[in-house]
């Protein structure tokens, strides 16, 4: 009799220990949040919107998560954020091409993070790592696209299509440049250092299937960027350009399918580096 009621006593306290952790992570989320949601609005990271995105994405992430899922993701949206800032003083003529400026709003919060917030819900109730892993992968892959657009566009450099290889105007959709290549595989390679404190595996493992990983996502961002990606002229100024709207005018329909736009390719590039992780995990082991 005495045995089950000491069992049950140590598990009520466990219980509570539980809930009072959850409780007090959950605080740290809504203050935490807050703060990155308020900064990255007044330093013009983010739109409204996007501040309210990010505030409702690190919700789940630092609760659930801790640091351990907050800090790459925290990594990869300034690291981001700056770049595009330095991008801009250095090349802002390439602006007028891409559809959306530096300034992120609620669907690129989502397009590239909004996985994130599943992904770690789904870690949060099961014991397998391999959520993290996909979790990661993706991660590494908006990161080695992101940086690959921004170092690919900070100065003028060749661009070549990776389709067929023929010179492109530098920023288009599905062009593909030395630096930004290289600015690929550094942002793959930067998502993996973010999150070797937490792996228990072999690390050589674990930064190869990232960067694989990463890369392979920029590659498919590439090369849905080449084919179909909708793509825009303005018969205003003569552009080439991913906006709807160019010149104050509706630009008019060139190529790839009208409602695939840059952040549904985001999207699908982030997926496919959470699959590629879990691919490339198999085949290295
Ligand atoms: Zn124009």
């Amino acid at each position: 009799m005495i045995l089950p009621g000491i069992k049950a006593y140590f598990a009520l306290i466990q219980f509570n220990a539980l809930n009072f952790g959850l409780l007090k992570n959950i605080i740290l989320a809504i203050v935490l949040g807050a703060i990155a949601a308020v900064f990255s609005f007044r330093l013009k990271f983010l739109t409204r919107s996007g501040s309210r995105a990010a505030f409702l994405l690190a919700l789940p992430l630092f609760a659930l998560g801790g640091w351990k899922w907050s800090v790459p993701m925290i990594w990869f949206f300034l690291s981001s954020s700056i770049l595009s800032r330095v991008r801009k003083k250095c090349n802002s003529g390439i602006d007028l091409y891409f559809e959306k400026s530096g300034v992120r709003d609620y669907f690129q919060v989502f397009s590239n993070g909004g996985l994130g917030g599943i992904l770690v819900i789904m870690a949060y109730f099961s014991d397998s790592g391999l959520f993290y892993t996909v979790y990661i992968g993706m991660l590494s892959a908006v990161c080695a696209d992101t940086w690959a657009t921004e170092i690919g566009t900070l100065a003028r450099t060749k661009t070549y299509n990776v389709l067929n290889l023929q010179t492109v105007e530098q920023g288009s959709s599905g062009g593909v440049s030395i630096p930004g290549t290289l600015g690929s595989l550094s942002g793959a390679l930067t998502v993996a250092i973010s999150s070797a404190v937490w792996v228990n595996e072999g690390l050589i493992l674990y930064f190869c299937t990232i960067v694989l990983a990463g890369i392979s996502g920029s590659f498919i961002d590439s090369l849905l960027g080449a084919t179909l990606q909708s793509g825009f002229y303005c018969s205003i100024c003569g552009k080439l350009t991913e906006k709807k709207f160019h010149c104050m005018r509706p630009a008019v329909h060139k190529k790839g399918i009208l409602w695939i736009g840059n952040d549904l390719v985001n999207l699908t590039a982030g997926i496919t580096g959470g699959i590629f992780a879990i691919i490339f995990r198999n085949i290295l082991r």
